[in-house]
C-alpha cells in the first residue's frame, strides 16, 4: 500500500530553512520563515502569555472533555477581539474555536463546500502559499484575483485590478482577504478599497472571508479589525478566520477561532452543529491549552497591548530604518516602497534568479516569491542588507 503513495515535493519554505541552517557564513540572515523575531533573534515567549501559563498550573483544572466548540470564554472574547466589544452583530455571530488559523480556514472551507459545491473560492494573487492547498482539499475551486499587477505599483493595492477580476464572480462565491498584513507582499486596503469591497459583494452577492492572521501587527488590535467591521456593519453573512499565533506568540500551541456572522439564529444553529459536525469527524476537539492562555490574555488586555505594541513598533522602526538606508543609497523605487507595506511581510518583486543571488552572493535568504520577513532584520545588518538588495535588484 504505501509504494502507491504518490511522491510528495519537500515544502519549499522549511528547505530553504535546512539550506540556511546548513550555511556555515556567519553573516548569513534569516528573513524565510513567518514568525516574530526579537533582537536577539528568538521568538519570545509573552510575559502575558508566561502569567497565564502560571496561572493555568496553579488552577490545576481538570482535563476532562470541554466543549465540542472548544473553549467558550476564549471564543466570546475573541469574539469581541474580532467584531469590537460593543458590536452590534455579537449575538450573530458562530464562533468555534480551532487548530490555529489553518485549522478555521480548512473548517469554512469544508463548510462553504458542503453548502454549494459550485461555490468558488476566490484569492489573492499572489497569496499565502497555503491557502489554495486548504481550499482545494476542503472541496473548493479556487480561482486567483489580482492584488497588484507588477512590480510598478507596489507602494499600494490596485483596486481596478481587484474588481476587475472580481466582476467573474458569481452569487455565492467566497472571496478571501487578508484581514491586514496581506502575506506575502504587505499591501493592505484602505477603509475606502474595504468599501468597494463591501460594494461588490452586496452588488453581486458575494461571501467575504477574512484571514486575520496578524491582527495588531500592522496599526493595533482595533485599528486593524476596522476592514473586516466596516463588511460585518454593511454585509449579512461575513466569515472570519482568526489566529492568535503571531499576536500572542501561540504558534506552537495551535489557538484559532472560526467565525461566522449572518442573521438568522436558525442559520446560526446550523453553523455551529455543522462546524462541530465537521470537526468531530477529524480531530473531534481542539486541544484546550492554547485557548485556555489566550482567554486569559485577552482579559489582561492592557499588559498585552502594552507587549504586543512594542513588537509592532520595532518592526516599523526596522522597516523604516530600511527605507531610509535604501532612499539614502539611491535603491531603485521598488524596493523603497518596502516603507508603505505593513506588518511582518515585504515583498521584493524579484525573480527566482535574483533571490537565488541573495543567498549565494550575500547570504540572504528570502522565499522564491521574493518575500522577506523584517522581523529578521535587526539595527546592525541593515546597511549590509540594503547595499545587498539594490546590488541584487
Ligand atoms: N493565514 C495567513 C495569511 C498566514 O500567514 C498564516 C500563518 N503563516 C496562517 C493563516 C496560519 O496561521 P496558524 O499558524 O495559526 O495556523
Amino acid at each position: 500500500m504505501i509504494s502507491l503513495l504518490p511522491p510528495i515535493e519537500q515544502d519549499p519554505l522549511w528547505k530553504l530553512t535546512a539550506r540556511f541552517q546548513a550555511d556555515p557564513r556567519p553573516e548569513k540572515l534569516d528573513f524565510v520563515l513567518g514568525v516574530y523575531k526579537d533582537e536577539h533573534a528568538q521568538t519570545p515567549v509573552m510575559n502575558v502569555v508566561h502569567e497565564a501559563e502560571l496561572t493555568l498550573a496553579r488552577q490545576r483544572a481538570s482535563k476532562a472533555y470541554r466543549s465540542l466548540s472548544g473553549h467558550i470564554v476564549f471564543n466570546e472574547a475573541i469574539t469581541r477581539l474580532l467584531l469590537g466589544t460593543n458590536a452590534t452583530r455579537l449575538d450573530d455571530t458562530a464562533t468555534l474555536q480551532t487548530i490555529g488559523g489553518t485549522g478555521a480556514l480548512r473548517l469554512l472551507g469544508e463548510m462553504i463546500a458542503r453548502a454549494d459545491s459550485t461555490a468558488v473560492l476566490w484569492s489573492t494573487d499572489p497569496g499565502y502559499v497555503n491557502h489554495k492547498p486548504i481550499f482545494a482539499r476542503s472541496g473548493l475551486v479556487v480561482r486567483p484575483y489580482r492584488w497588484h499587477p507588477h512590480a510598478g505599483t507596489a507602494g499600494s493595492v490596485d483596486m481596478s485590478c481587484v474588481l476587475a477580476d472580481l466582476e467573474a464572480a458569481k452569487a455565492g462565491d467566497v472571496v478571501l482577504l487578508h484581514g491586514c498584513c496581506h502575506n506575502p507582499t504587505g499591501l493592505d486596503l484602505d477603509l475606502k478599497g474595504w468599501q468597494s469591497i463591501a460594494e461588490l459583494c452586496a452588488r453581486k452577492q458575494l461571501i467575504p472571508l477574512v484571514d486575520m492572521a496578524y491582527q495588531g501587527f500592522a496599526d493595533g488590535l482595533e485599528e486593524d479589525a476596522a476592514g473586516l467591521r466596516l463588511l460585518t456593519s454593511n454585509l449579512d453573512t461575513v466569515l472570519v478566520a482568526a489566529s492568535c499565533s503571531k499576536n500572542m506568540g501561540l504558534y506552537c500551541e495551535r489557538t484559532g477561532a472560526a467565525l461566522v456572522v449572518t442573521p438568522d439564529p436558525a442559520d446560526k444553529a446550523l453553523v455551529i452543529a455543522t462546524l462541530q459536525d465537521i470537526a468531530r469527524a477529524n480531530y473531534s476537539m481542539p486541544a484546550d491549552h492554547g485557548a485556555a492562555i489566550a482567554a486569559l490574555v485577552m482579559e489582561n488586555h492592557d499588559a498585552w497591548n502594552t507587549e504586543l505594541s512594542a513588537m509592532r513598533h520595532r518592526l516599523i522602526n526596522l522597516r523604516s530604518q530600511l527605507a531610509d538606508c535604501l532612499d539614502a543609497l539611491g535603491a531603485p523605487s521598488t524596493l523603497r516602497k518596502i516603507r508603505h507595506h505593513k506588518g511582518m511581510f515585504s515583498m521584493l518583486f524579484f525573480t527566482p534568479q535574483q533571490m537565488e543571488r541573495l543567498r549565494c552572493e550575500f547570504a540572504i535568504y528570502g522565499t522564491d516569491s521574493s518575500r522577506i520577513n523584517i522581523a529578521g532584520l535587526s539595527s546592525n545588518v541593515i546597511e549590509y542588507t540594503a547595499r545587498s538588495l539594490i546590488a541584487a535588484a
